[in-house]
């Protein structure tokens, strides 16, 4: 199902999201409608609050590493939970779009690199060191989140 977007001046947008306890069936149909709206919006990310959910959930379809580090074609991928820790003192602008904010691009200034961590639909605790558009990605979806 397409879900409806949120856009910037819809007070969820500004709620700060709630930890998902359990992974219930309600949770894996929102996940499955988060991916489907974000593909039909030709997105790369998609966070709860932008379809009207307060809860700390994104989608994401950009290229990722996996944990030897090789590049992977970015599938939709699902995240719950997520935690970012270890910003790296370097930092880097670039160009953000966002769902919520259609045909505005701002350059943002953030790390280089993180420690992305984020539980995924079947449960397994994720963590991951990232850089440069994956970090930028992750980092901007769990904005939406705080
Ligand atoms: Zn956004």
């Amino acid at each position: 199902m397409n879900l409806s977007l949120r856009y910037y001046g819809d007070p969820v947008l500004r709620k700060k999201a709630q930890p998902i306890e359990k992974i219930t069936d309600e949770i894996r149909q929102l996940a499955h409608d988060m991916v489907e709206t974000m593909i039909e919006s030709n997105g790369i990310g998609l966070a709860a609050p932008q379809i009207g959910v307060a809860l700390r959930i994104f989608v994401s379809n950009v290229d990722y590493e996996d944990e030897e580090g090789e590049v992977c074609l970015g599938e939709p991928k699902v995240y719950i939970n997520p935690e970012i820790t270890q910003p790296s003192e370097a930092t880097v602008e670039r160009n953000e779009a966002c769902l919520s904010i259609p045909e505005l691009v701002v350059p943002v200034l953030r790390p280089l690199t993180i420690i992305f961590e984020a539980t995924d639909l079947a449960g397994k605790r994720l963590s991951q060191k990232c850089s440069e558009f994956l970090a930028l990605c992750f980092m901007h979806e769990t904005d939406h989140l705080n």
